[in-house]
């Protein structure tokens, strides 16, 4: 905010956003609304001679024309690069402390055939949640052994289909579960590696964690329970006890909640081996990533040396064997490697309070293909994608097009102020958890997904057409 009266403004005031913004402290104004801020784009980004953005080697304006709005482009070698130095990473920090590490791809932040393939050839498990995703790994040709399988409420087949085609380990949440995977296995003969998730009572989210002793949520066994459960695991002929699991949020920025949590998590671990084998921990994934400049987590590597050096010594001080270790990221794969490209149809500035303006940008698209602003509150950025502007930026909102005023994209970035219909708008770091949570709202059909990589385009996921829509419609005859 300039603190100096108008006829005395020093030049380095006009740089700054004037008094009355409706803008949040965060958001810095840009000095050149076209930039490509490092990190929150794919590494390919970037801007051809004429302005306009080109991924992976081809102009947005292309792939528009030949797909469509909107239209959601992942960059292959983004998810590849990112897979591969999460593995890397992760390999070095346990091979450091005597231990080795696996890294599971969290696959509810976008599956489909092609990524989980991409991300296994990156030397990747992949873990699913549902039949449903179970299914896609299987068709993408993913080794059933390479599976884990979540869930608070894994359904007698959902298991049975689980165990019949050898998944690796099933992350067991209830002592329902753990009945209901006795039962099957004793018809079976199968012997299901397992790991119990439990819940440490820390829950992180970007710079804070919050440590309490009970947390009042859905998943896994209370720290005080959990003994139990494997206990009973260890009579089941059919169940093998492999270690505790534990997540403790997502969008995860530092190493001190992985610390205590895993601290907490390892009293109970040193415990369990006075009655067994413990092979195995696994911390979860939430590692997070920049959606806006603003954002800062830590470098991939430096997280993975901070929390495997966080288990080391835990165990150094309890005189226990590290365990092996495995993590489940999903954003820190996908999520950069994800762009939106829309059309802008329609602008409109808005007088909120004296002398402070919003400026509305209203794209073909909106929560149905990124409910995230409107679930989470979730921050966005954005940028034009067929141009570049000129002009004093402007601080705008990017909607969609939904009947629900909370139909929200972008809440707060600064666009250039000659922004027009007609004008490609592309949003980055949409590739984890946006698809996957599409919806039909207002009978808008989903998008296709478009993968990109040297020059090339090939859909991966199809579009909805306007005859998708009705074909789920049993007809007025009915
Ligand atoms: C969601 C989830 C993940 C992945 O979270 P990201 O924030 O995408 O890394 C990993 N493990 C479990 C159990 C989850 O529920």
């Amino acid at each position: 905010m300039c603190p100096f009266p108008p006829e005395i403004v020093p030049d380095w005031c006009s740089v700054l956003p004037p008094a009355d913004t409706l803008a949040p402290d965060w958001l810095a104004l840009p000095a050149d609304a076209n930039d490509l801020a490092a990190g929150v784009w794919p590494a390919s980004a970037s801007r051809d001679d004429d302005g306009t953005l080109v991924l992976a080697g081809i102009r947005s304006t292309d792939l528009v024309a030949t797909y469509g709005t909107p239209l959601l482009v992942i960059d292959e070698q983004e998810v590849r690069a990112r897979a591969n130095f999460l593995r890397s990473a992760f390999d070095a920090a346990a091979a450091a402390h005597g231990t080795a590490a696996r890294v599971y791809y969290a696959g509810k932040a976008f599956l489909c055939t092609a990524v989980a393939r991409w991300v296994v050839e990156e030397g990747l498990a992949v873990d699913v949640c549902t039949r449903g995703e179970l299914e896609v790994a299987l068709a993408a040709g993913v080794a059933p052994s390479s599976i884990g399988f979540h869930g608070n409420n894994k359904s007698v087949s959902e298991l049975e289909r689980a165990v019949e085609v050898g998944v690796g380990t099933i992350i067991v949440d209830s002592a329902i579960e753990i009945e209901r995977l006795a039962a099957i296995t004793a018809r079976t003969g199968a012997v299901q590696q397992v790991l119990v998730r439990v819940i440490s009572g820390v829950h992180a989210e970007t710079h804070e964690f919050l440590a309490t002793a009970h947390e009042d949520q859905k998943f896994g066994f209370p720290l005080g329970e959990a003994a139990e459960a494997v206990a009973r695991i260890r009579e089941v002929p059919g169940l093998e006890f492999r270690g505790l699991h534990c997540h403790i949020g997502s969008q995860i920025f530092g190493v001190a909640g992985f610390r205590e949590s895993a601290s907490r998590v390892l009293e109970l671990h040193a415990a369990l081996l006075g009655d067994g084998p413990v092979p195995q921990l696994n911390l979860g994934g939430g590692f997070g990533i920049a959606y806006t400049s603003a954002d800062d987590p830590t470098p991939i590597d430096e997280l993975a040396t901070g929390i495997v050096a966080a288990v080391a010594d835990g165990c150094a001080a309890r005189g226990i064997p590290v365990p092996s270790l495995s993590f489940e990221p999903g954003r820190a794969v996908i999520g950069t490697a994800g762009v939106t490209l829309y059309e802008v149809g329609t602008t409109k500035d808005v007088t909120v309070r004296s002398g402070a303006t919003r400026r509305y940008v209203s794209v073909d698209g909106g929560m149905s293909d990124n409910a995230r602003a409107a679930l989470y509150g979730a921050e966005y950025s954005a940028r034009l994608a067929s141009r570049t502007g000129d002009g004093d930026a402007v601080l705008s909102r990017v909607v969609g097009k939904h009947c629900e005023s909370g139909d929200v994209v972008v809440d707060h970035e600064y666009l250039p102020s000659d922004i027009a219909p007609g004008d490609l708008l592309a949003v980055p770091a949409t590739g984890a958890y946006c698809a996957p949570l599409a919806s039909n709202y207002n009978h808008v059909p989903r998008p296709p997904v478009v993968a990109v990589r040297d020059g090339r385009a090939a859909v991966i996921v199809r579009g909805e057409s306007v005859d998708d829509l009705l074909s789920r419609d049993a007809g007025v005859d009915a």
